[in-house]
């Protein structure tokens, strides 16, 4: 499972570790700030580009570390709304990035408020009945460079997009940790991750404006809870009660609702913002009156936001969302008992949007063109 690349991509040091390193080859420190900017404001794809360093230095670099960790494979764009960009890694895995535009009213397409959906590993051991992710298990976890470097990606691609000379900064608004992978089951590398794109000599973005997902692994959302970083968290209920959330989720016999529902609290009153509680909408699973009510007293209580998301089928998997008239029954039931509550419009179904779904049709298609 743990797959070890022959060299550690080079996104996935900070600037102090790189430091440690260039100053133990007999480098000045500053090396590492010359670095540092070729990697987060150039975006180089080649050593040769960093014109400021002897060459010496750059071959050492070439050879300690991986530059380029994820591959370009394809995007696939739905609406104009979400872009999905399939990255493969050193091992052949594919994993997706996905780029969400939510169009403003009275401005163009390029000023469009974007977020950044990121995925933490290749597959998820968490085995959700409903989720393209979790269909096949885990295979790895993707290290800290390889989390990094699909930023680098979608700065890339929204370079060549708005045909702008490369930006210094990322234009981006949002960025969510909800691609494929449990992210605090890989906790050490998405820590390390979301410090460098929020580190001023990294991409400088701000943690406010970053929300991690996660299915509920109660001691990591403790200890998440402890993070300097301040990031925003966001729990995957999926259901009201213990019955009906471990018929598809089965993490729920471990940590139930008893454990989970005081970390979210801790986590909130810790940081002293709304946590979100993600629900997605399961046809005859999960969207009775008799859920909504008690979802709206769970919400109620922890002061929580409400994110409903009306299910997205994957192939092969028997589960349906509602219909519209169904859906909006059970937000007004939140609404009116005086949670914050959204229903999703869902944004990208065309192109798979729902986690994984992209990758595990291009898996298929390849080991079909293999046997
Ligand atoms: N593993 C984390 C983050 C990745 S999944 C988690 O589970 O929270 C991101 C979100 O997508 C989760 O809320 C997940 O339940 C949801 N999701 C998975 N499959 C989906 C589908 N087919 N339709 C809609 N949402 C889905
Ligand atoms: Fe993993 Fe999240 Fe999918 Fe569950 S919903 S299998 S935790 S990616």
């Amino acid at each position: 499972m743990l797959f070890t690349p022959e060299k550690p991509a080079i996104h996935g040091e900070t600037r102090d570790s790189l430091t440690a390193r260039l100053q133990a080859e007999g480098h000045p420190a500053f090396r590492a700030r010359q670095i540092l900017v070729w990697l987060y404001k150039k975006r180089v794809r080649t050593w040769d580009e960093m014109t400021n360093l002897s060459r010496p230095l750059r071959a050492w670099l070439a050879a300690t570390f991986e530059l380029e960790p994820t591959r370009f494979v394809l995007t696939r764009q739905s609406e104009d709304v979400t872009d999905k960009l399939l990255l493969e890694l050193g091992d052949r895995s594919l994993i997706e990035t996905v780029i969400i535009r939510a169009p403003q009213l009275g401005v163009g397409q390029e000023n469009s408020r974007k977020t950044i959906c990121i995925s933490t590993q290749v597959g998820c051991a968490m085995g959700c009945k409903f989720c393209a992710s979790g269909l096949e298990g885990l295979k790895r976890n993707l290290s800290a460079g390889e989390i990094v470097h699909q930023l680098i990606q979608v700065c890339r691609q929204e370079d060549s997009r708005t045909l702008r000379a490369r930006a210094e900064l990322v234009s981006f608004d949002n960025l969510v940790v909800m691609g494929m992978g449990e992210p605090l089951h890989n906790y050490d590398a998405i820590i390390r991750a979301l410090t460098i794109l929020n580190a001023g000599w990294g991409l400088g973005f701000g943690a406010r404006r970053i929300t991690l997902s996660t299915s509920g692994l109660v001691p990591k959302i403790k200890q998440l809870a402890d993070e300097p970083l301040g990031i925003r968290l966001a729990v995957s209920l999926h259901g009201a009660t213990d019955e009906v959330r471990e018929q598809i989720m089965p993490i729920n016999k471990k940590w139930p609702l008893k454990e989970l529902l005081p970390a979210v609290r801790e986590f909130s009153e810790k940081h002293g913002r709304m946590a979100t509680l993600e629900f997605i909408l399961i046809s005859d699973v999960n969207d009775s009156l008799e859920q909504a009510q008690k979802l709206r007293d769970i919400a109620y209580d922890l002061h929580a936001h409400v994110n409903l998301i009306p299910y997205n089928t994957v192939e092969g998997l028997p589960w349906k969302r509602p219909g519209l008239t169904r859906q909006k029954r059970f937000a007004r039931v939140l609404f009116d008992g005086g949670v914050s509550v959204t229903l999703r419009r869902e944004k990208g179904h065309a192109i798979d949007a729902a986690c994984g779904q992209l990758r595990l049709k291009t898996e298929k298609a390849r080991e079909g063109a293999v046997g």
